[in-house]
């Protein structure tokens, strides 16, 4: 499977980690889009959320509260967004799941 996220999750492409169990993997972004932008992911290859099915529920629950955790982490009191591009008109660019956590400036609504 040639795809940059599986290789970062599994060590083969250097990123700036930020935490890892057996089933997730976290990481700066490298264009990050505020003074915390943290990518979570999963390390099963799904190739993005309209991928999911309900054996994913789980998971993506996971992703959720994890972001929640390291939000809380980065003291981003004044509030933080998770964030999931699906597909081109979204902007996603990488076809790996992921959510976008970003926070510590003020979040524009609605995002453009
Ligand atoms: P999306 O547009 O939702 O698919 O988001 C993909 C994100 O991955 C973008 O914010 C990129 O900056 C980020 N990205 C791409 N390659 C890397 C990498 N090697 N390390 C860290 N972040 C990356």
């Amino acid at each position: 499977m040639d795809c940059i996220f599986c290789k970062i999750a599994a060590g083969q492409i250097p990123s700036r980690k930020v935490w890892e169990d057996a089933r997730i993997f976290a990481f700066e972004d490298l264009h990050p889009a505020a003074p915390t932008h943290i990518l979570l992911i999963p390390k099963q290859h799904i190739s993005g959320l309209d991928a999911a099915d309900g054996s994913h529920d789980e998971l993506l629950g996971y992703l959720q509260r994890m972001a929640a955790h390291l939000a809380r982490e980065r003291r981003l009191a004044g509030g933080f967004r998770t964030v999931v591009n699906a597909g081109p008109d979204a902007g996603q660019s990488v076809f790996h799941l992921h959510v976008h956590l970003l926070g510590g400036r003020s979040l524009g609504w609605p995002p453009g």
